[in-house]
């Protein structure tokens, strides 16, 4: 473990800041590391990023933590989770569902999403935040679609992320599959939540924001309410978007166009609107995320556990299109989902220079901050969040400013996380969550997750 000079840093209340001095800091993902550049951080804030010596000297009261044999990079966003999913890990099943709708029908909908209860989102929320600190993720937006933890889903969730020290924003996925009362108590939900945050200060980690299922689950006058209200309360609206083959072909017989179509008709294409998933795409489709400026998610793994197909994310990148991470719930750890989108990519286009490493550990940061529409959070500059991650830098073969991002994305993992900083505060220190029990977290998990099995 890094040898730290003085341990720990509330990073609050005091005009003094902290130094981080790795071997290696990669302030921007997009950029190259540089070698020997300390990080200063006052409160919540990175105050400055320079040479560590020089950076020492200008502060003499400040606290030091030399950090040798390590790197320090912003902390991952995972740009789409869902905390609950943790429950249907190993949940037993007759059979793996025959595709995609059959996944949602048969299983996921009946066995999983309609069973959920406030204990059960509680515990999940509770583990996934763990799960997410310990593999270097510092913000994450959460989609809950639970409609018998109507109301107030929401807030089980909230105290467990408040407690976990992330920033969180978290939402309600309104629909009308479950018929219009639980629909508009689903959007009511996401605005009393949105509103409640905003009322519980500035130092509240914990957001909301506006979210649907999908147009084969929402009419169009909902779809518009959806966005009306979002827009009342300046915050984005998310939705999955043409996860499988399945909304395209219903958009067409039912609108006469496909998907991203249909939400252009209804006027409500624009950067206010969070499509994740967009995995089938037409060429028409693509011109329209990138020309409305449709912000969009990518969840490589999980496209892969339901059968849903590749996205065409180096296509949209190149489009100016901007692309977030997510584990969908899924694999929370956005090391593993990183390697996914390094690697499926350049197998589908069958050309190995589609995804370099650089692209990938941006999409992980700070395109999923850019995804989320969060301000300077992504990037290690002066005056972003002091949200970040200390690597083990202790690589096989030697680390240079051009090798640092590939030996990031492609060898490293959870288990090379030594510490965890969000807005200041230490949350993860020498491979550990601060002040969480892990083992009453998981009796608890594992106690509401029979319940839900039980049940299935
Ligand atoms: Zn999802």
């Amino acid at each position: 473990m890094a040898a730290a000079r003085s341990a720990g840093s509330t990073g609050s209340g005091s005009a003094a800041g902290t130094i981080l001095r790795p071997d290696w800091l990669l302030a921007d993902a997009s950029v190259a590391p540089v070698a020997g550049h300390a990080i200063r951080i006052v409160d919540d804030r990175v105050d400055a990023v320079g040479p560590g010596i020089a950076m020492v000297a200008d502060h003499p009261d400040d606290e030091v933590v030399d950090l040798p044999d390590r790197v320090v990079l912003p902390g991952f966003v995972n740009a789409h989770v869902h905390l609950y999913g943790l429950l249907a890990h190993g949940i037993p099943l007759d059979a793996a569902p025959s595709g995609f709708w059959a996944f949602l029908e048969e299983f996921w909908w009946p066995k999983v999403e309609d069973r959920l209860d406030h204990d059960m989102v509680a515990a999940a929320a509770d583990w996934a935040c763990g799960e997410m600190l310990r593999s270097g993720t510092t913000t994450f937006l959460d989609i809950l679609e639970a409609p018998n933890a109507l109301p107030g889903g929401l807030d089980a969730q909230a105290e467990a992320v408040r407690r976990s020290g992330l920033r969180g924003i978290l939402s309600f996925e309104a629909t009308e599959r479950s018929g219009p009362e639980v629909a508009a108590a689903g959007l009511d939900e996401n605005v009393r939540f949105i509103a409640d945050c905003r009322n519980g200060g500035a130092d509240d980690l914990v957001s909301g924001l506006v979210s649907i299922h999908t147009l084969f689950t929402c009419s169009d006058d909902f779809v518009r309410e959806a966005f009306d209200r979002a827009a009342e309360l300046d915050v984005l609206v998310h939705a999955h978007c043409n996860e499988g083959v399945h909304e395209g072909e219903w958009c067409e017989a039912h609108h006469g166009h496909r998907t991203l179509e249909h939400y252009e008709s209804l006027g409500v294409a624009g950067p206010g609107f969070l499509a994740s998933q967009v995995v089938h795409l037409s060429e028409t489709e693509r011109r329209i995320v990138a020309e409305r400026g449709i912000r969009c998610s990518h969840m490589p793994l999980a496209n892969g556990e339901v059968g849903g197909g590749i996205a065409p994310v180096p296509e949209l990148l190149d489009a100016g299109v901007t692309v977030g991470l997510g584990s969908d719930g899924y694999v929370n750890d956005l090391y593993e989902v990183m390697r996914g989108a390094f690697l499926v990519h350049k197998a589908r286009l069958m050309d190995p220079g589609v995804m370099d490493a650089h692209r990938v550990l941006a999409m992980a940061t700070s395109g999923g901050a850019e995804a989320l529409a969060l301000d300077r959070v992504g990037r290690l500059e002066p005056g972003w969040s002091a949200d970040l991650q200390v690597v083990d830098g202790r690589f096989p073969t030697p680390v240079t400013e051009a090798n640092l991002a590939e030996q990031l994305v492609l060898f490293r993992g959870a288990h090379h996380v030594d510490s965890v900083m969000v807005a200041g505060r230490w949350r993860v220190r020498d491979g550990r969550v601060l002040d969480v029990d892990p083992e009453a977290q998981r009796a608890r998990l594992h106690e509401q997750a029979r319940r839900l099995w039980s049940a299935a």
